[in-house]
């Protein structure tokens, strides 16, 4: 089988069905594998054709660009020219023809955003637009550096960048004692859960993401002095007070707080916030795009700090334990400094780097069994993060993941994820359908629902798998469909090795309609669809042939 990643430009169609792990894969030429990319990039061919100097590129020079054998590509008024990685590409070379010439930034955006183009395109760089294409976005940055004077005390709220929002404009406040130092961000927000604030103090400098409905307000300071490692988090839920508490680490006075840092005290859309660290990443490289010489080792070093607009911790890997013969569970405990709960159904990004190059992947945190209790989140929860791995033997990121020793720290991002608790909050059906790992969100999710749901009727999983040695939990699933009526669990095997394990087949109108079924007439229901990009686009298309709405169906996507 073919080695290939998640493509670095979205696919459409049958394309990008065939790239994201389904039946029919782009059958990619041999030794053009990602691996294979990778190790071109390493040669120290000339990949531009511009011997390493990078250059200001005209909309007009940028368009002359357009065919196969000579093709730039802007990325986020990047350009790269991507001739020479064609036929690496997993969505094949019609899909990065789409932008052959032009500004290809949205249409990367619309799936894989967090792929890590600057990482895999690096030495195909070619310089920057003379033209800044997001202009309107750099701009909002530019706000900050008057805010330097200003860190002693609360700002005012005209310092808040985004303007549509402005009575729900956050605001920070800081005061000392003798030992500690606390910080205080006025969310304005009721209803505020200490999944909407991750917090992270590393390096020195403080980071706090406040998330607001689809909104983030961002703290970010270097700190005058330093502080021990732990922190602790308080939220006031009603009034919506987040407090940060950090320990001196030298009783002395602090006359300010610290200085700001990239993106200090904004309140922005959580989709731009990627966008204004990749612009000030294009910002750096603007400023050495006009040394002409500029050195490819220094390049080399830029990329490595990883600019796909997402922000890592290291995590330390504290126990790995098989759930099947090709399945692990890898337990990550948290740094001290870091406060970060991954909300239900949504996912986090790891990142290694692979032969020199950052490739970034995501996994769906789950709860350490199906038992757990959600009405009081353990203190586990807070510190540790579970996932649940198939490792691919063939596979780029999970064969190096499985490498990884106990005591080894790898790099977690924040969780991201348009799964809301909401969308199950007065639920009386719910209906789960999973293939392999897809079954990951749905953990969290069983039991968020059968413990805080009052509601609820019936729970009902459709698992999909292969053969029975593949089935994830199935004494854990089949225990608690013992243990709670509202639950029921069938298996589906496409493969199966005997007799009698469960269902024979694979996702199909007459298999879900039946599945399907509301326990009454009218009852609410949501079905949650999870498992490769071509299964979870069948599905959604039979629900929608069998009359479900766009709100009764979840798929949990990247
Ligand atoms: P890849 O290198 O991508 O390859 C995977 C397999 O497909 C290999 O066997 C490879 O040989 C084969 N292959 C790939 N392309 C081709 C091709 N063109 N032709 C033939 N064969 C091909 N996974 C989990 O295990 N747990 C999770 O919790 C989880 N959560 C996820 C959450 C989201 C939102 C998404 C989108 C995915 C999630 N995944 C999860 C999948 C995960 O992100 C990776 O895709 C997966 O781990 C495989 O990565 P890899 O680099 O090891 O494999
Ligand atoms: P797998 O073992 O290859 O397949 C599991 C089941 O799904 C099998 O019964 C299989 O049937 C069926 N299936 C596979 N491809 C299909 C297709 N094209 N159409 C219909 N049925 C299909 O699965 P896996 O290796 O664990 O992969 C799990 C997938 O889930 C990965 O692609 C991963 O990226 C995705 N995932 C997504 C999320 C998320 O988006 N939040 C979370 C976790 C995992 P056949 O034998 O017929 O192939």
């Amino acid at each position: 089988m073919l080695n290939v990643p998640a493509p670095a430009f979205p696919a459409s169609g049958s394309q990008q069905r065939a790239a994201a792990g389904g039946r029919s894969k782009v059958p990619l030429k041999p030794g053009r594998s990602l691996m294979d990319w990778i190790r071109l990039t390493k040669s120290g061919k000339d990949l531009t054709g511009l011997k390493g100097r990078l250059i200001e590129v005209t909309e007009e020079e940028l368009a002359k660009h357009s065919k196969k054998d000579d093709c730039w590509i802007c990325i986020r008024g990047l350009v790269y020219n991507v001739t020479p990685y064609m036929e690496y590409h997993p969505g094949g070379d019609d899909e990065l023809m789409r932008a052959a010439g032009a500004d290809g930034t949205d249409l990367f955006d619309q799936v894989h955003r967090w792929v890590n183009y600057e990482s895999m395109l690096k030495e195909c760089l070619v310089g920057r637009m003379a033209l800044k294409p997001l202009a309107a976005t750099t701009e909002t940055c530019c706000a900050l550096p008057e805010e330097k004077k200003l860190l002693n005390g609360m700002l005012p709220k005209n310092k808040v960048l985004d303007t549509s929002s402005k009575d729900l404009t956050p605001s920070y406040d800081w005061f000392q004692t003798d030992y500690l130092v606390t910080v205080v961000i006025y969310t304005k927000q009721k209803g505020m859960n200490s999944e909407m604030v991750i917090v992270d103090h590393q390096d020195g400098s403080l980071r706090v993401d406040s998330i607001l409905r689809d909104y983030s307000y961002l703290l970010h300071i270097e700190l005058s002095y330093a502080v021990q490692e732990d922190i602790t988090v308080h939220i006031a839920e009603k009034v919506g007070k987040v407090e940060i508490v950090l320990k001196k680490k030298d009783n002395i006075p602090w006359s300010k707080l610290g200085q700001p840092l990239n993106s200090h005290n904004s309140f922005i859309k959580c989709t731009d916030r990627a966008l204004l660290v990749c612009s000030s990443a294009r910002d750096h490289i603007a400023s050495n795009v006009s040394i002409l010489s500029y050195n490819l080792n220094e390049r080399s070093c830029f990329w490595m700090q990883g600019y796909s607009g997402l922000y890592y911790r290291k995590c330390k890997l504290i126990s790995k334990t098989e759930v099947t013969h090709d399945t692990k569970l890898f337990c990550l405990m948290l740094p001290q400094s870091t406060h970060l709960q991954v909300p239900v159904g949504h996912h986090v990004y790891l990142k290694q780097i692979i032969a020199g190059t950052e490739i970034v992947k995501p996994y769906t945190p789950v709860s350490c069994s199906l038992k757990s209790d959600f009405k009081e989140p353990s203190h586990h929860d807070s510190t540790h993060l579970i996932l649940m791995i198939k490792i691919y033997p063939s596979g780029l990121f999970t064969s190096e993941l499985d490498h990884l020793q106990i005591g080894d720290y790898i790099s977690v991002s924040n969780s991201e994820g348009s799964f809301k608790k909401s969308q199950v909050q007065t639920l009386e059906d719910l209906f789960l359908l999973a293939a392999g790992t897809g079954f990951t969100p749905m953990v969290k999710l069983l039991n968020y629902v059968l413990t805080n749901v009052c509601s609820l009727r019936t729970v009902k999983l459709m698992f999909f798998n292969k053969t029975e040695d593949d089935i994830l939990w199935r004494n854990q699933l089949e225990q608690l469909a013992l243990k709670d009526k509202r639950f029921e669990v069938q298996f589906i095997l496409s493969e199966p090795k005997k007799e009698g394990t469960g269902k024979q087949g694979k996702i199909s109108s007459s298999l879900l309609s039946e599945f399907v079924k509301r326990s009454k007439k009218d009852s609410k229901v949501l079905i949650c669809v999870c498992g490769p990009v071509p299964f979870t686009e069948q599905g959604i298309q039979f629900l929608q042939d069998l009359g479900y709405s766009k709100e009764e169906v979840h798929s949990f996507t990247a």
